[in-house]
């Protein structure tokens, strides 16, 4: 079993408390790992180190093409096939994705670093043509300050890319704490930075409970921005908290994503988008597409050809290259996707398909969920209003475009939605009409680093990814300079 440590000031760093929490592979159930359980001394710590590490260590005297290069090796060293192949299988033993996922995720990662690498010279202000004569006035971009990050355990390597290529892109420095339930991939990664010339305390990772060490370092006075992954219902204790102290903060949260199939699409693709946006990552996704609304004149034989292909995923080991959908990733959400079964079955949804945990040989220690499929289900049910982030979908009929633009935006939530036709006018009504940070249009699922990523409504604020991510660690500052020879007339009245 390994013992991790939290990794602060490019140094492996016990907690103070030496106080350890287990970490449990969720396939088999045995505790693989123990992750340090932090508190405010290493809160404290480790923003003192990105504090430092901002304002008076080499990283505060890197020029911004410098800095670009140490991102660019820190996507190189991702890279490496051996640093992907270990970082892949210790995400997959933290939490349960499957390993043939995180290879693809794996492969991609280093592209966002390459991504923000070149864009770190390439912020720049502006000089602003200003109405006043004898005037010049110009605008700088500042890196915000130390950064926090608290992300969640369905993908940890992937929000720590995220996050953090932007973040050091723009000359901040951070803390991240992963979540407590999967936390091993974000240590080792951070190690890596090392090696990749990052100066120590730009990168810290401390690791612990949301409501001890996570609260700690929201409340830190040295923290000039939260930048947050997880659940609405934190996200909304987190902005709070952020508040008293008036950090800049931004959010990605939960979703109920419409998945729109129109009678005209491309069935067979909008089959497989449907069950990609529902059964991937066992649908531990924040953008699982787990409402399908189906124009009602194909629903019946549309919902016949996702049982189909449905009833014949593999559920497994997740690290069989040959597994198509893993175990649920911690126990409490494993009770929470059972839970809201039972809940859609009372309210009077039509179980389809599954509705119960999967058994059987090859399941590990069972915490599984049959692939759910619920039918006749009106958008007014609690299973299609809340998010269950788990593998069960929900399908909806609708009539007309109005209707599905109607039942699509009628949820608290707005992070992605999918809409499937071959009308391409309809398609562009639909992505003007729904309200969603993200519409994919006969696809789903489709991610690039060049593409900002961000919720509307309940899903949060601000945007990773793209050009767009940059400004969330950005401060803007207006600087107005004189050119006038003297300073005549009255002192009182406004220049
Ligand atoms: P969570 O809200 O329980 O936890 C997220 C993080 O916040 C963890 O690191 C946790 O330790 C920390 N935390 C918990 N309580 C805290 C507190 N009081 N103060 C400070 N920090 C605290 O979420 P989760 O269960 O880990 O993740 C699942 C949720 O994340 C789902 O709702 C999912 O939709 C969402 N999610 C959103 C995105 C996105 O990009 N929009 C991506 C993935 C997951």
């Amino acid at each position: 079993m390994k013992t991790y440590q939290h990794w602060i000031d490019g140094k492996q760093v016990n907690p103070a408390s030496e106080a350890w929490i287990d970490s449990v592979d969720p396939y088999s159930g045995d505790v693989w790992a123990r992750i340090p359980r932090g508190n405010g001394e290493d809160a404290a710590r480790a923003v003192a180190a990105a504090k430092e590490a901002m304002h008076r260590g080499p990283w505060s005297r890197m020029t911004a093409t410098e800095r670009g290069k140490v991102l660019r090796r820190i996507g190189d060293l991702l890279a490496d096939p051996r640093n992907a192949q270990r970082l892949a299988e210790i995400e997959s033993r933290d939490n349960g994705k499957i390993l043939a996922e995180m290879h693809g995720q794996l492969k991609y990662l280093p592209e966002h670093w390459y991504y923000f690498a070149g864009l770190a010279d390439k912020i720049q202000g502006s000089v602003v043509p200003v109405d006043k004569p004898d005037m010049l006035a110009m605008t700088y971009r500042e890196p915000v300050g130390v950064v926090v990050a608290l992300t969640a355990w369905n993908s940890p390597l992937m929000f720590f890319t995220i996050k953090c290529a932007p973040a050091l892109a723009a000359g901040c420095s951070i803390v991240l704490k992963p979540s407590e339930f999967a936390s091993a991939s974000s240590l080792e990664f951070a190690a890596l930075t090392k090696e990749a010339g990052l100066p120590d305390g730009v990168i810290n990772v401390v690791t612990g409970l949301g409501p001890e060490l996570g609260t700690q370092l929201v409340e830190h006075p040295d923290v000039a921005k939260i930048t947050f992954t997880g659940s609405d219902t934190t996200g909304a204790k987190v902005y709070e908290l952020a508040a008293r102290t008036m950090k800049r903060v931004s959010m990605e949260l939960g979703g109920k994503s419409p998945n729109i199939v129109f009678a005209d699409a491309d069935l067979d693709s909008a089959c497989s988008g449907a069950i990609s946006g529902i059964f991937a990552a066992a649908g531990q996704m924040c953008t699982s597409g787990s409402r399908l609304l189906v124009q009602n004149a194909i629903r019946e034989a549309f919902t016949e050809r996702l049982l189909d292909r449905a009833r014949n995923l593999k559920l497994g080991d997740p690290m069989r290259l040959d597994t198509e959908i893993g175990p649920i990733a911690t126990r409490p959400q494993f009770d929470k996707v059972l839970h809201y079964i039972e809940v859609a079955k009372a309210d009077g949804a039509r179980c389809v398909l599954g509705g119960k945990p999967a058994t059987g040989a090859g399941l590990g220690c069972g915490q599984f969920v049959e692939p759910t499929i619920f039918a006749d289900v009106s958008n007014r049910m609690r299973i299609a209003q809340e998010e269950v982030f788990g593998p069960v979908l929900s399908i909806i009929g609708f009539e007309d475009e109005e209707e599905a633009v109607e039942i699509g935006n009628d949820v608290i939530y707005g992070l992605a939605a999918g809409v499937w036709t071959r009308d391409v006018g309809r398609a562009i009504r639909m992505s003007k009409a729904l309200k969603a940070g993200m519409v994919w249009v006969n696809t789903y699922r489709a991610y690039s680093f060049a593409v900002p990523i961000g919720g509307m409504k309940r899903s949060g604020m601000g945007r990773e990814s793209g050009i767009e991510a940059i400004d969330d660690y950005l401060e803007t500052k207006s600087v107005m300079i004189s050119t006038a020879s003297g300073l005549a007339g009255n002192p009182f009245l406004q220049r």
